[in-house]
């Protein structure tokens, strides 16, 4: 099976869609990445700019941009150094979440990442799946109080969440033949989270939501749409919290199989999507691979009505052996989940 790699003998239209229709905001980049007291560069600024001129993006969200001389780094070389072209985001000092005093240290570190000219706060899935108390070993709980005053304080300075939370389903399930990411998991054995002592995806969404409940004034944009096999509950979500976006992430591969449904939830919530990639460097997850050829599956997707075509620049389909159909996004919902929803809630001009 690894070897297998069957070629689709449709003949359907092919549309090629070198630029976005509209210039955008990728809201879900990876450029750099927090490690011990700084942030390593993944990719080169230079590089960056000459793939979002070819393609028509106009600016980069850097999501993991770290916090203190970190954060300074990457403001300095990315947002400072080119101005409207790239937008850094502080993350929690998630090694201190178990020292006494957390809370308030936690809020104070937000204030100063503000004031170091973050944008925004990136939570990634660590929160709910890997961080653990020091002491007992126990998965801290996503709705847990000590982030309290971490949550108020980004919304009281108008930087939106982009909190990314659990996984795919098949992530929660036995790595047998019943799953539909078999050689993902196969591929990437330690993203499985069966069988320890992890909650349910269900359960994680829940308490997601109960910090989206309890922090109204804050915004929230849930990566990777959220929970992106199951848009009936992802609707009930955005229906019952008005400040709740999500972003569309490494899941074209979900989307685009389940075209009508999401040509519906575009329609329906057109104001509330913001365009993102998860582009990163390296090539094991060709699903977020940065580059030209990335960017063009994205706006083929968006832009065209194309069936059964590749969601990732692979020659195997790298989460799943499917392929997915265009939604054919009309030039209004396009502008907004291009660009507009995204400068909204980074308040910067469209
Ligand atoms: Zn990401």
């Amino acid at each position: 099976m690894e070897q297998y790699q069957p070629k689709s003998m449709l003949h359907v239209p092919e549309s090629h869609v070198p630029r976005s229709r509209f210039p955008l905001i990728d809201f879900h980049t990876h450029i750099t990445h927090a490690n011990a007291g700084g942030v390593r560069f993944s990719m080169d600024p230079a590089n960056c700019l000459a793939v979002m001129d070819r393609k028509n993006i106009r600016t980069m969200v850097d999501v993991t941009g770290g916090y203190g001389d970190g954060l300074r780094d990457a403001v300095a070389k990315l947002q400072t150094a080119h101005p409207g072209r790239f937008i850094v985001f502080t993350e929690p000092a998630w090694t201190k979440a178990s020292d006494a005093g957390y809370a308030k240290t936690q809020a104070d570190l937000i204030a100063d990442a503000h004031k170091s000219g973050a944008k925004g706060l990136k939570v990634l899935k660590t929160l709910g799946l890997f961080l653990r108390e020091r002491e007992t070993n126990k998965l801290v709980r996503i709705d847990d109080p000590r982030f309290d005053p971490m949550w108020e304080a980004v919304g009281s300075l108008k930087m939106p969440v982009a909190i990314h939370t659990s996984d795919p389903e098949a992530f929660f399930l036995p790595i047998d033949r019943f799953n539909e990411r078999y050689e993902e998991l196969h591929a990437h054995p330690d993203w499985s989270f069966h069988g320890k002592d992890f909650p349910s995806n269900r359960e994680l969404q829940e308490a997601r939501r109960n910090v989206i409940r309890r922090h109204p004034k804050t915004q929230f944009v849930c990566l990777h749409v959220a929970n992106a096999e199951d848009l009936p509950y992802v609707s009930e979500c955005l229906d019952s919290h008005p400040n709740m976006f999500v972003d569309i992430a490494a899941r074209i591969g979900e989307l685009g199989r389940q075209p009508r449904a999401s040509r519906k939830f575009f329609d329906k919530y057109q104001d509330r999507i913001v365009f993102g990639t998860d582009a990163s460097a390296g090539t094991s997850t060709p699903q977020q691979t940065f580059g030209d050829a990335l960017y063009e599956i994205y706006f083929r997707f968006l832009e065209t009505e194309d069936e059964y075509f590749d969601y990732a620049p692979a020659p195997v389909p790298p989460q799943g052996r499917w392929r997915i159909s265009g939604l054919g996004l009309s030039e209004q919902i396009l502008r907004k989940v291009y660009r507009d929803n995204a400068a909204r809630l980074i308040g910067i001009s469209a």
